[in-house]
């Protein structure tokens, strides 16, 4: 499982979308502790929804995380290598059930986020957690 701080940053051979970061801006985000002792963070930009689940009991840049964005560039350029570098937080079929035609594929295989993954896991560890439920 790959890190927070591996999906904060673009791998070299996409560094040409460092600029698009910038053009995201999210309309909500959340994060909160659930019952696996893990931390589920949801945020939407509007027109898309990201998810990362982090394994760990504090948000921090090393944290093991899941990740899934639904734009068109996660699921068709990275859900696969992601699902292989068992980072993906749905499973594969599920991705290749919306996948239905591969338009642009991912010639480099190489692990990355889109720009809304890199730009929320850059934010992830300013977000405040919800305080747990009382008991
Ligand atoms: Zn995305």
């Amino acid at each position: 499982m790959l890190t927070l701080s591996y999906f904060s940053k673009f791998p070299s051979v996409y560094k040409d979308r460092e600029p698009s970061v910038k053009e995201v801006s999210f309309v909500s985000i959340e994060a909160e502790r659930t019952e696996n002792k893990t931390i589920f963070i949801r945020s939407s930009t509007g027109k898309y929804k990201q998810e990362i689940e982090i394994f760990d009991k504090d948000i921090h840049l090393n944290s093991p995380c899941k990740v899934f964005c639904s734009c068109e560039s996660f699921k068709y350029e990275f859900a696969n290598s992601i699902f292989r570098s068992g980072s993906l937080l749905q499973s594969i079929s599920f991705i290749r059930s919306i996948v239905s035609r591969p338009k642009k594929k991912n010639e480099y295989n190489i692990v990355s986020g889109c720009k809304h993954l890199v730009a929320l896991s850059r934010q992830a560890t300013k977000i405040k957690l919800k305080k747990l439920k009382e008991e």
